[in-house]
């Protein structure tokens, strides 16, 4: 399976990179010849990641970082890191990290609510807004963000009123960064994964999973790769007249 190498001498930081959806757009980004800057919350998992990237294309070189992205000092550190070690902002930035704490809404308490809203949706925010303008402080713009959306944030699913809600934000959010940063040559797109078999979707009870896996028209979860070969897609040039709109990644889960 040869890559394209769409990515050579771009810089491209990957949140949530040290598991699932986030670590197959690591490995799918350094095999395009980015050089990845591999973030996560646990610094283990991170450099786990770190470790089993390919390297050997045209000035690649990446590294791994710790950051809470709910935290506006953790991500101002990160990008400080960056600049400091690639001595210029990632111009490629996908927001894949995120989390769940579902309960039923009568049930749910506001910690986890609040939680779900900050990781998943603020989250994004905080990291877009760092690298746009970190990227424009530099005076040559030119970027594409991805965030990770979910297809629950259109159709909403029983016991993720906060995630649901994180998720139909994070496109609001896109779309106005599109039109804001269109003028810089920034980019802002969404992925809408379905249903992907990670560690996320790995709590999920069996019963819940053969139930989901029969509203697919594709019969079958998908693989964290076939959302990152979008990402890869949305990163590169070949998206160059795409901003601000969400491409589903979902086996034909909840068509129209
Ligand atoms: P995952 O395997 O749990 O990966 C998420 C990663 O983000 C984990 O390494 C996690 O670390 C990290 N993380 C959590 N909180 C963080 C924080 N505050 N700062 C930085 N990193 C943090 O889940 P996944 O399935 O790959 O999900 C990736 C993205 O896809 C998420 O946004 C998710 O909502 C979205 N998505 C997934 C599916 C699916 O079916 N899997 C469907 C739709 C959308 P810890 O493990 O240490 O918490």
């Amino acid at each position: 399976n040869m890559a394209a190498a769409r990515l050579i001498s771009r810089l491209a930081l990957i949140t949530g990179g040290g598991s699932g959806i986030g670590r197959a757009v690591c490995h799918r980004f350094a095999s395009e010849g980015a050089s990845v800057v591999v973030a996560d919350i646990s610094e283990e998992s991170a450099n786990e990641t770190l470790r089993s990237l390919q390297s050997d294309l045209r000035g690649q070189s990446h590294m791994a970082a710790k950051v809470d992205v709910s935290s506006k000092e953790s991500i101002t550190q990160l990008v400080t890191s960056i600049q400091t070690h690639y001595f210029q902002p990632p111009s490629v930035c996908v927001n894949a990290a995120g989390i769940t704490q579902d309960d039923f809404l009568l049930n749910m308490t506001e910690e986890q609510f609040d939680r779900v809203v900050q990781v998943n949706l603020k989250g994004s925010f905080l990291v877009t807004q760092a690298v746009a303008q970190a990227l424009v402080a530099c005076g040559a713009p030119k970027g594409s963000i991805v965030t990770v959306g979910s297809i629950v944030g259109k159709v909403g699913n029983i016991g993720q009123a906060n995630y649901a809600a994180s998720k139909a934000g994070v496109e609001g959010l896109t779309r106005t960064a599109a039109k804001e940063l269109s003028r810089f040559e920034i980019r802002c797109n969404c992925v809408l994964p379905g249903f992907i078999s990670t560690p996320m979707t790995d709590k999920v009870p069996e019963k819940v999973i053969t139930k989901m896996k029969s509203l697919v028209p594709m019969g079958r979860m998908g693989e964290p790769a076939e959302v990152a070969d979008v990402c890869a897609f949305l990163a590169s040039d070949d998206s160059r007249y795409i901003t601000g709109c969400s491409i589903e990644v979902t086996g034909g889960l909840f068509i129209g």
